[in-house]
């Protein structure tokens, strides 16, 4: 596996860098070779999971320039969240927070997996 696909690819001073080694514990619900998803700490939605690369990507162009194929494994890791969350078929929302504006906190691309309830839009 390239380089950009492992979470030895790490940013030490990275929190979701140090929930992929173990370091800080992450309520984890679904995990593959190449991505992780647990439990948002300040859940948003009755469904709040957070899908991630094991390696350290900053935002989704950012991972999609290096490995195209890596954000496919992301997305479809968010399909399974949402299957085994059981929300699946009454929907849910997938957000990537990119940059200031849209206040991303965590500098490591995440997909925010939003549901079990009617969401509103748009978002503040
Ligand atoms: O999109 P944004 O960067 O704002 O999202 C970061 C998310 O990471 C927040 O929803 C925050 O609650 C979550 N978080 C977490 N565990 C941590 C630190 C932050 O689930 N230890």
């Amino acid at each position: 596996m390239s380089d950009h696909r492992k979470a030895s690819n790490r940013d030490p001073a990275c929190l979701f860098c140090k929930i992929v080694a173990g370091e800080i514990p992450g309520d984890v619900v679904h995990e593959t070779e190449t991505t992780l998803a647990f439990r948002d700490i300040q859940p948003q939605a009755p469904t709040h999971v957070l899908v991630i690369p094991k390696a350290h990507h900053t935002d989704a162009v950012a991972a999609t320039r290096a490995d195209a194929a890596l954000m496919a494994d992301v997305v479809l890791a968010a399909g399974e969240v949402a299957r085994i969350e059981g929300i699946a078929d009454s929907g849910y929302r997938l957000v990537a927070n990119t940059g200031r504006d849209a206040q991303q906190s965590v500098g490591h691309l995440h997909l925010h997996v939003l549901g079990g309830r009617s969401l509103q839009w748009p978002p503040g």
